[in-house]
């Protein structure tokens, strides 16, 4: 005992919890281990609560001695550091927010805190969840734990970083357009996106207020149905979150796959996907139909318009949404200025990163007189069109499966000095976070000792079915062979 509890899933830690076969002291204190011995090579927490999370895990040990506790009490979990925590800093990978303790905690954490999780700390991100490798954020890169010049991807790099080299047993994300699914498929771990108003905003530092969904990395897809199970919910502090019953999505149902039929997109399979990763999730979708599923060719004509789509709207939201970070109420505060124009110049200039100016500049200009109805408005109408593809596909077909990501983990650096090429690593999530679907990345295999993933889509709030199909696509996948991981010979 001891010395592996790190590699734990959150359902396996749980039993071993309920049958003492350890304490949550000793599992936290594992985990806490962990990340003092490899975390300055992997980068994925900004803060790390050890104090904080030894008394957590100590109080649930209490509760536990004392009578029937939640499944997810006493089990570690990290938190992407957009949501915010009471009293734990909180700077959404920002220069913009260092220091910014909040004086209250995101809804989701509220509900963890109440279900008995242990909070470990605060990941990693990209500048304000804009971006694909977490290269951009303000701190320091995020390494992949399966090859350490990659990137993770972004913006929840370092939540999907930390799962994927068992610094944690789960954690939370973001996902705006792909920020949950893409780092989880290049990490080799799950990623859920929730549909748009399943789980409460409230407390998430807003990007792009119409797409922002918080989401959950984990080890496997019984660990995100408990997650989600434990964040889901109406939230009258969210008035986009949706007042529709919360399933049990851990309930086993042996329905099989018979009478399942997946929609596959040709769409998504051309340009721009890398030959590999096509095949690699070819086999998926193979090993669904082997297991009884059938499979139909749908179309979901809109895609290619979904990034130039989503890069006029994310943007758009964006600038009105970051328009308060002027060192007035939010941000950094120069008081050296001489008037309060020069006050907020100065702190925008030095609080913002690049990427986070050039997504202002872009949504300023497409929300200026004259331009709206040109790029807001028409980028609204390709977001209807898009969304209707799914609906009319949805009629003809249970879940629509994709590769998650064109390409495995690329290389550190190298898509830095091209924002379009960066932008492209979401060109598969984009268009469901668009229609505002529930969808989840799956490790599917990998191509060249990096991992890969196979994303699902279902139509809006059925996550029981995406989960239910998800974890049948992992029993049937089986145990993948692994290659060797970098971070194990740290
Ligand atoms: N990579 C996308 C972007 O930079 C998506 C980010 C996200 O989902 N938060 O906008």
């Amino acid at each position: 005992m001891g010395r592996d509890l790190h590699c734990l899933t959150l359902h396996a830690a749980a039993d071993g919890l309920a049958r003492g076969d350890f304490t949550s002291v000793e599992l936290t204190t594992a985990l806490l281990d962990r990340i003092s011995s490899i975390d300055a090579n992997i980068g994925a927490f900004l803060t790390v609560t050890a104090d904080a999370a030894l008394s957590q895990a100590a109080a649930a040990d209490a509760r536990r001695a004392t009578g029937e506790v939640n499944r997810l009490d006493g089990l570690p979990i990290a938190i992407k550091d957009v949501l915010s925590t009471a009293g734990v800093e909180t700077t959404c990978g920002s220069r913009m927010l260092q220091g910014f303790i909040p004086p209250y905690d995101a809804t989701v954490i509220r509900h963890l805190r109440t279900a008995g999780a242990v909070m470990l700390g605060k990941t990693n991100m990209d500048e304000f969840a804009m971006g694909s490798s977490n290269e951009y954020s303000a701190y320091k890169v995020v390494r992949n734990p399966w090859d350490l010049g990659r990137v993770p991807g972004g913006s929840s790099g370092g939540s999907a970083a930390a799962v994927a080299a068992d610094e944690c047993l789960a954690a939370l994300g973001s996902d705006t357009g792909g920020s949950v699914r893409q780092p989880a498929a290049l990490c080799g771990c799950v990623g859920l996106k929730p549909t748009y108003g399943r789980v409460s905003r409230y407390g998430l530092i807003a990007f792009a207020s119409s797409l922002d969904q918080v989401g959950t990395l984990t080890k496997d897809v019984s660990d995100a149905a408990m997650l989600l199970g434990a964040i889901a919910g109406h939230d009258s502090r969210d008035s986009t979150s949706v007042d529709t019953p919360v399933f049990n999505y851990l309930a086993d149902s042996d329905d099989g796959l018979h009478d399942l039929k997946i929609g596959v997109a040709p769409q998504y399979f051309g340009k721009g996907l890398a030959p590999s990763v096509g095949s690699k999730v070819r086999e998926a979708i193979g090993t669904l139909v082997d297991a009884g599923a059938t499979e139909r060719e749908i179309s979901l004509t809109h895609t290619e318009l979904a990034l130039p789509a989503y890069y006029v709207i994310a943007p758009s939201e964006a600038s009105a949404n970051l328009a308060r970070y002027n060192g007035v109420k939010y941000g950094l505060s120069d008081v050296n200025a001489s008037d309060v124009d020069e006050m907020m110049a100065g702190v925008r200039a030095e609080g913002f990163g690049s990427e986070v100016k050039r997504r202002i500049m872009l949504g300023a200009f497409a929300l200026s007189s004259g331009y709206y109805d040109a790029f807001y408005l028409r980028a609204q109408k390709v977001r209807t069109l898009i969304k209707d593809d799914f609906d009319a596909a949805f009629e003809q077909v249970d879940v629509i499966a994709t590769p998650t990501a064109p390409t495995p983990a690329f290389e550190l650096g190298s898509k830095l000095g091209d924002p379009v090429a960066m932008y492209q690593s979401d060109i598969m999530t984009l268009p469901a976070s668009l229609a505002g679907l529930p969808c989840i990345s799956v490790p599917c295999g990998f191509v060249e000792g990096l991992p890969v993933g196979f994303q699902l889509i279902a139509p809006a709030f059925e996550e029981e079915r995406l989960l239910r199909i998800a974890r049948l696509f992992e029993r049937f996948r089986g145990d993948m062979e692994a290659p060797a991981r970098e971070v194990d010979s740290l």
